[in-house]
């Protein structure tokens, strides 16, 4: 197999702008999102590759801003929300729509009131959408997606898409590659190279945006993907970051690089 961990660093040997998935990417997947354990060092560890990248890292996610700070709590990280239907930059929120948040409100109690009484599927309310976890009970993936398009035709500005064990319903063209595009826009992402690392389905609209910008894309354990690169597991990207946080040039350790684009 290809060295992708040293394909990956030659590739963002300039400037780069980091966007990482949350789950399956810098967290084990666990059998419901309130379970995932993330580790001591993880937040530190961000911070420090969000300080050697001046602020171009963000965390781009299906979970909610508040969801992910409450895993993170000792720092306000540049969040992608909602897979981008809210975010937070240098510490100023765009929140969901209020249109959005009404009919993601009304989806919610839809597929609340059809699964209440099976306690292994969670519905999980989002501020622009729902997510039905059946990790607990694959078996009834089938029935999660019935009641999901069934749920969906009194809200036809939002689509399903599946994921590992879950189905969520977002409004049409929120998604990960719009999310950075949009982050793209500005400093201080603006001008570097964009690197997308993911593990998932809904990770493919941010590969194939990203691919398109030329950027970086990195795909986290087996499967079919629009990735250039690939890691195998959760570790891998541990040390990709961390790694990455000790020579980007910003650090101010590496002159070598710096030398290089000169
Ligand atoms: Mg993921």
């Amino acid at each position: 197999m290809t060295n992708h961990f040293s394909a990956i660093l030659t590739a963002c040997a300039g400037p780069v702008a980091i966007f990482t998935d949350f789950d399956g990417t810098l967290v084990e997947i666990a059998p419901r999102p309130d379970a995932i354990e993330v580790p001591d060092f993880l937040a530190g560890r961000l911070e420090a590759l969000e300080t050697a990248l001046g602020g171009a890292f963000a965390i781009v996610t299906g979970r909610t801003i508040d969801n992910i700070d409450g895993f993170l709590s000792s720092h306000p990280f540049s969040v992608s929300g909602s897979h981008g239907a809210e975010q937070r930059h240098q510490g100023e929120t765009r929140p969901a729509s209020s249109g959005h948040a009404t009919a993601a409100a009304k989806l919610s109690r839809i597929l609340s009131d059809h699964f209440d009484g099976d306690e292994r599927i969670l519905v999980e309310p989002k501020p622009a959408g729902v997510a039905v976890h059946y990790r607990a009970a694959p078996e009834r993936g089938g029935d999660v997606q019935a009641a999901m398009d069934h749920a969906l035709k009194s809200a036809t500005d939002f689509h399903a898409i599946g994921g590992k064990k879950v189905i969520e319903a977002r409004p049409r063209g929120t998604d990960k590659g719009a999310a950075i595009a949009t982050l793209m826009q500005n400093p201080p992402f603006r001008g570097r190279t964009p690197v997308f690392i993911g593990d998932d389905v809904t990770d493919e609209d941010g590969f194939r945006t990203v691919n398109a910008m030329d950027g970086v894309t990195v795909k986290v354990g087996p499967g079919p993907s629009a990735a250039k690169f690939r890691l195998p597991d959760i570790a891998a990207v541990y040390d990709l970051l961390e790694t990455l946080a000790e020579r980007t040039p910003e650090h101010g350790e590496d002159t070598r690089l710096k030398e290089a684009r000169q």
